[in-house]
């Protein structure tokens, strides 16, 4: 079987290199010799509901409203995640799939409402390196990446949080979280990309994808460098 990796909208949410997260599930698959494609479903295409996992970048205002629009056009990511396939929202991407987010110029626009999560904009622009501890089973390791947002994202009752901030702002409305979880949903603030400083992530959603309880360890020393290069930052 060939494990079929959505990215979605590359196009309009694809700004800060999120894609890469496509690229290494993609590449984790194949070290360990499965057969792994990349679908890139642009404005172009309607949204399967049959791909193994999903994943979303970030995006500023304007391209995240035409993305939202996109996916209420064409709901095969709802469909998706509500059989249970995995979908990893970068940024941006968990302001869409959520209930409402408000943008840097106080428009309120209709979420997709896959997350029970809303946005609204901050004071000031989270910008920087963030750590965190991870809150959810099957993460062990401090969770690193970039993040680059000006809205604060507060979690509904249906949603709970990825992390704890030990470092930087997260969702940055005061509740120490950082990035949401919601049934198959894993959202994060976090670029980098962010599946290539955390791969323990990347193996949680694989082995979801998969079907399976654990993958074979993939031993990267290139990747522990950049991770113990990144947590000192
Ligand atoms: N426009 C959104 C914000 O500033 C998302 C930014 C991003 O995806 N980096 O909150």
């Amino acid at each position: 079987m060939t494990v079929r990796i959505g990215l979605v909208l590359p196009d309009v949410m694809g700004t800060y290199g999120d894609g890469g997260n496509a690229l290494v599930l993609r590449q984790r698959l194949r070290m360990r010799g499965h057969d792994a494609e990349i679908v890139e479903i642009t404005l172009a295409d309607p949204v399967p509901d049959s791909l193994d996992i999903y994943t979303l970048g970030g995006a500023e205002d304007s391209a995240q409203r035409l993305a939202t629009r996109h996916l209420q056009r064409y709901p095969g990511l709802q469909q998706a995640a509500a059989k249970g396939t995995p979908v990893l929202a970068i940024c941006a991407a968990i302001q869409v799939l959520g209930q409402w987010y408000e943008t840097s110029t106080g428009e309120r626009v209709d979420g997709v409402g896959m997350i029970d999560v809303t946005t609204a904009p901050q004071e000031k622009r989270a910008i920087g390196e963030v750590t965190t501890a991870p809150a959810i089973a099957g993460l062990t390791a401090p969770l690193t990446g970039f993040e680059n947002h000006r809205g604060g994202t507060k979690l509904g009752g249906d949603a709970a949080g990825l992390a704890r901030v030990t470092r930087g702002v997260g969702n940055g409305v005061g509740d120490g979280l950082e990035g949401v979880v919601q049934g198959s949903v894993i959202g994060t603030y976090m670029h980098g990309p962010a599946l290539a400083r955390n791969p323990e992530l990347a193996d949680l959603l694989l082995c979801r994808a998969l079907g399976v309880a654990e993958l074979p360890p993939l031993p990267l020393p290139e990747v522990e460098q950049l991770r113990r290069e990144r947590l000192r930052a």
